[in-house]
């Protein structure tokens, strides 16, 4: 005989866990399985260890998805603010970083010891090292097919997050659920992930990796003002995995260096001071020396700064506010934080995460077509689109 429960939950992550909260705090049996050994382990590891668990800013814009509105509903019902009242309760001290960013004071592990705090109290069960066999649509609801036995369920909610982080358990086994059900899944690929530039700039550039420089760096109409820290593969940074979100293959992005400077006037005033210093030597007072070198080595600047003609540096102001770099690909899902694309929202009810052509059927988190920026914003997502469904499951 299988067992019996109202609601199981496949995926014990951010999004899995906050689902298991709400569902059982509404009284429903609720059973979670994950094929790993420990429940949250994207969540121990983010945010350096220290979890950016919500950013105070999150709202739709800070989102991709094929429908920019569909993650409206539940990221209002659901806010950074809740999120941070449920931290409080806990008496776990956190800080804002930068950005709206809130971080845990001591560790991740805090937020992992909260959530299950909070299910044990909601009498949700929890199920580890469990594979899922197979799924079966069953008249009633649900059969779940693990190694340890199945399990009845009138409702399923699929919270197995993305691809990113194979070594991790990632699987991208919510996609051939959705499969399964005939559910579009919208492609999906790396984002938030560091780029990758050809050999040759790479060869041109190696005096650079390691080097950080604060940049506004563009792709189309999106701007994103960060650092930028150039690697031995390419590039990085939290700039840099902002817009790899938006990059595609073969395009350009286009970066300004210390966009917070006029450097007409910073060129201006060197001259009035001193005339007969070098222009690297201007720079590297408002940029790492290296990058200063290699930017008046790239645009042959090796004279005194009074002798350089104003079609010089003109070129000079011009590489520094709009350098265009085409690099080659991502270092993909290996280093990649999110997946980009997911289960189709628009099979989704975006109040409830449920699939409309499917009844007792959810997907939640990442597994899902919404992607955040980085900075806390995929956290608030899981975190209001598993409450979303556990209020409804
Ligand atoms: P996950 O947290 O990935 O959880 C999915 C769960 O499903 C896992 O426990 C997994 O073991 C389980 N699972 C997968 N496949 C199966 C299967 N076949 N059977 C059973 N179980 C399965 N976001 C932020 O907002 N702030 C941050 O600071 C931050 N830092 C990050 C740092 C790193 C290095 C990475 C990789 C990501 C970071 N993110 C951060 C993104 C964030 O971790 C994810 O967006 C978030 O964890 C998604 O939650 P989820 O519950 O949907 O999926």
């Amino acid at each position: 005989m299988a067992e019996r429960r109202d609601v199981v939950i496949i995926g014990a992550g951010a999004a899995g866990m906050m689902c298991a909260i709400a569902a059982g705090g509404r009284g429903r049996r609720v059973l979670v399985i994950d094929h790993a050994r420990a429940p949250g382990e994207k969540i121990r590891i983010s945010g350096g260890g220290r979890c950016n668990f919500t950013n105070i800013h999150a709202g739709p814009k800070n989102f991709l998805s094929a429908n920019p509105h569909f993650c409206k509903s539940a990221l209002a019902r659901y806010t950074p603010r809740d999120f941070l009242d449920l931290v409080e309760r806990h008496g776990i001290a956190w800080h804002e970083k930068t950005l709206g960013q809130l971080f845990c004071d001591r560790s991740a592990k805090d937020i992992i010891a909260m959530l299950l705090a909070e299910m044990a109290a909601a009498g949700a069960e929890l199920r580890l090292s469990t594979p899922v066999a197979a799924i079966e649509h069953t008249g009633a609801g649900f059969r779940i097919v693990t190694e340890a036995g199945e399990i009845e369920a009138a409702a399923l909610v699929i919270a197995t997050g993305g691809k990113s982080i194979p070594k991790m358990g990632a699987t991208g086994f919510a996609y051939r659920v959705a499969e399964q059900f005939g559910i579009p899944v919208v492609e999906t690929r790396p984002a938030l992930v560091p780029l990758t530039l050809d050999p040759a700039t790479l060869a041109a550039n190696e005096d650079l990796p390691g080097v950080a420089v604060d940049v506004a760096v563009r792709h189309g109409r999106t701007e994103f003002r960060e650092a930028m820290l150039f690697t031995h593969r390419g590039l990085s940074g939290p700039a840099i995995l902002q817009i790899s979100s938006y990059w595609r293959e073969g395009e350009e992005i286009a970066v300004a260096i210390r966009p917070d400077l006029d450097f007409a006037s910073v060129f201006a005033a060197a001259r009035r001071e001193n005339g007969r210093q070098a222009v690297q030597t201007v720079l590297s007072e408002h940029m790492p020396k290296r990058l200063a070198q290699r930017l008046a080595a790239d645009l042959g600047l090796d004279g005194p700064l009074a002798e350089l003609s104003s079609r010089r540096l003109d070129a000079l102001m011009h590489r520094l506010a709009d350098w265009r770099m085409r690099p080659a690909g991502s270092e993909g899902y290996r280093t990649a934080e999110v997946t980009l694309g997911g289960v189709d929202t628009a099979a989704l009810d975006s109040r409830t995460m449920a699939v409309k052509a499917v009844p007792g059927l959810h997907f939640i988190g990442e597994a899902v077509d919404v992607t955040g920026w980085l900075g806390g914003y995929n956290f608030q997502w899981a975190w209001a689109s598993g409450r979303a469904a556990g209020e409804s499951a």
